[in-house]
């Protein structure tokens, strides 16, 4: 069975693990802290806090970000159910606006008519890691002084050209942004996940809501000559990633940039292998983007059903996934009064699938994801 993606993890993850079973301290510790700052430089960030995971971290980037009980957050309904699920851990209301079909991606031009005097941020989605508009998301955020939280769960590795300059996600305009290391994403260490942010205030009150609200961490009482007695100032949460986790981790960020470099590799050639299938379409980056291609993404022709087309991949031994889901028509949301219809949203959710595309694919897989893809097409 060809898998849809599959961790990029040897020998060099295992002895990382030992070193830290062995060391004695396992939890959040000098691991964490070393994976911090090694993330933080790589993506270009002043600031890096390591948590549980991407979920984790988004519930906490709006709680710092300042977002409260009945608050609008404006967001995307396309997109893994995680996004507006944080939005309502903090009692908030997320408020979907549709995407633009040609990325995915929020569409900034809906901005202005879904900002209302309870609008508190604007969380926006690099959707498989494709980044969004930041420049104009930056632009109507600035001009009303509202947050922007980026979920770039996906992102990692990815890039976009900003005011001129190539900026890796995770130093991409917004004030915070928030990662994930789950398995289905490039860099994985297992679960996890990472906020990058410019502001040390805010970052300060990340690293002390992921541990209980506790105002001096145990890696400091443990060194300590003399006793001190920490206080729980705000309620916190225990949202830690642990040293075996970070140590993973360090390992596969030293690997990422090969990793991105391949999986771009392997998309040139599936655009090149899929360029004669009869109406369908395959994203390609803008010149402003540079793709950590975390999934391969295509759209259907118009007389294709998903179902079937996935059931004859199946069939043939290859994975392949629907588009991205919408929150909207999941039980927790389809209550929730829309405030306008999302056609992109839905269209992209019904009509695109994801192909396999792993670091270790060869040319042989790549063909014969072509070939039954094709036939699938030609099947309708
Ligand atoms: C995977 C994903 C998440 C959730 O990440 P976890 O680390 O599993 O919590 C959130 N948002 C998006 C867009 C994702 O793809």
């Amino acid at each position: 069975m060809m898998p849809i993606i599959r961790p990029c993890l040897d020998g060099a993850e295992e002895a990382a693990v030992q070193r830290v079973l062995r060391s004695g301290w396992i939890t959040q510790g000098p691991e964490v802290a070393a994976f911090e700052r090694e993330f933080a430089d790589y993506t270009g960030a002043a600031h890096a806090c390591a948590v549980s995971s991407c979920t984790t971290a988004l519930h906490l980037a709006l709680l710092v970000a300042g977002v409260e009980a009945g608050d609008e957050v404006i967001t995307v309904s396309h997109s893994f159910i995680a996004t507006a699920n944080a939005i309502r851990y903090l009692g908030a209301i997320p408020v979907f606006v549709d995407i633009r079909p040609e990325s995915g991606c929020l569409d900034p031009a809906l901005l202005a008519a879904a900002w209302t005097p309870r609008t508190r941020a604007v969380l926006c989605v690099h959707q498989l890691g494709i980044p969004c508009d930041m420049a104009a998301i930056l632009a109507f955020a600035r001009g009303r002084g509202i947050r922007v939280i980026e979920d770039a769960a996906c992102a990692v590795g990815s890039a976009l050209l900003l005011e001129g300059a190539w900026r890796r996600i995770g130093h991409s305009g917004g004030d915070l942004a928030c990662f994930s290391f789950h398995p289905r994403k490039l860099l994985t260490t297992g679960d996890g996940g990472m906020i990058t942010g410019e502001d040390e205030a805010l970052l300060a009150r990340l690293r002390r809501l992921r541990q209980h609200g506790m105002s001096v961490p145990d890696t400091i009482r443990h060194h300590a000559q003399q006793v001190i007695f920490e206080s729980y100032d705000e309620l916190g949460y225990n949202y830690r990633m642990t040293d075996l986790q970070a140590a993973i981790g360090r390992v596969q960020l030293a690997k990422l940039p090969g990793m991105v470099q391949r999986r771009r590799e392997l998309a040139q050639r599936y655009h090149a292998l899929l360029a004669g299938i009869p109406g369908l379409e395959v994203y390609r980056e803008p010149e402003w983007i540079h793709w950590n291609y975390q999934s391969f993404w295509v759209r259907l022709p118009e007389h294709c059903d998903q179902k079937r087309v996935m059931g004859h991949l199946l069939e043939h031994g290859i994975s392949s996934r629907r588009g991205v889901m919408c929150a909207h028509l999941e039980a927790p949301y389809v209550t929730e009064a829309l405030r306008w219809p999302l056609p992109w949203s839905e269209r992209a959710r019904d009509r695109t699938i994801l192909l396999p595309l792993y670091h270790d694919m060869e040319a042989g897989d790549q063909e014969r994801v072509a070939e039954r893809l094709r036939e699938a097409c030609a099947q309708g």
